[in-house]
């Protein structure tokens, strides 16, 4: 059991489709130990087995002092009814987005022994099912914003660009986006957290 370090965006594992776990072996029992401990901290929702560089279909999350996590798991059923709050990602450090997500959701998948696992939740603990499950599919959350001024003149786009571009991000599509507000913006923090505890007082990344 390990406490391991966190991906960032730019590379490759982040953006490749994780494989479905079909052996409970000693790597991926290490793998949820992993996820376990690593999930585990101020601040931490959710975090997706890509996110720690292995490709397999597993997540933990922390939610409300709630640990636990799902092996191969799938998003069976959402609300109609949405939710906008912002989101954040331990894999892209210091920024959070409004994004629209649904405001309910349910994951089905499995445990270490195989037995069938139903995690559910509305609020944060939704956004985190579909923010995890996003990362198994290789996408971030950054590709479910909605485009919006993309102005070079726009002060909070040119903020976001900046931040991102000292990730070595540059690709312009993730900046200029409606509602650009995120929260951080109002407390300050340098890159030189990137890898490190990336929370905020209130919510957390995933
Ligand atoms: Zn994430």
């Amino acid at each position: 059991m390990a406490f391991r370090d966190i991906r960032l965006i730019g590379d490759p594992v982040l953006r490749t489709p994780c494989s479905p776990v079909t052996t409970v072996d000693d790597r991926v029992r290490t793998l949820v130990a992993d996820l376990l401990e690593t999930v585990d901290h101020e601040g931490r929702a959710g975090l997706a087995a890509n996110q720690i560089g292995v490709g397999l279909r597993a997540f933990a999350w922390n939610i409300d002092g709630d640990i636990g996590y799902v092996l191969n798991p799938a998003v069976v059923a959402t609300s109609d009814e949405t939710q906008d709050g912002d989101e954040g990602c331990l894999s892209v450090p210091n920024l959070w987005f409004p994004t629209k997500r649904a405001s309910w959701a349910r994951v089905v998948g499995t445990d270490l022994d195989g037995a069938e696992v139903t995690v559910e939740g509305e609020g944060l603990m939704a956004r985190c099912l579909q923010h995890e499950v996003d990362h198994l599919d290789g996408m971030l959350y950054l590709d479910r914003l909605e485009r919006g001024c993309a102005s070079r003149r726009c002060a909070p786009c040119a903020t976001s660009e900046r931040r991102l571009g000292a990730l070595g991000v540059h690709e312009r599509r993730f900046v200029g986006h409606t509602g650009l507000t995120p929260l951080s913006f109002a407390t300050p923090v340098t890159v030189e957290r990137v890898g490190e505890d990336v929370t905020r007082a209130t919510g957390g990344s995933t």
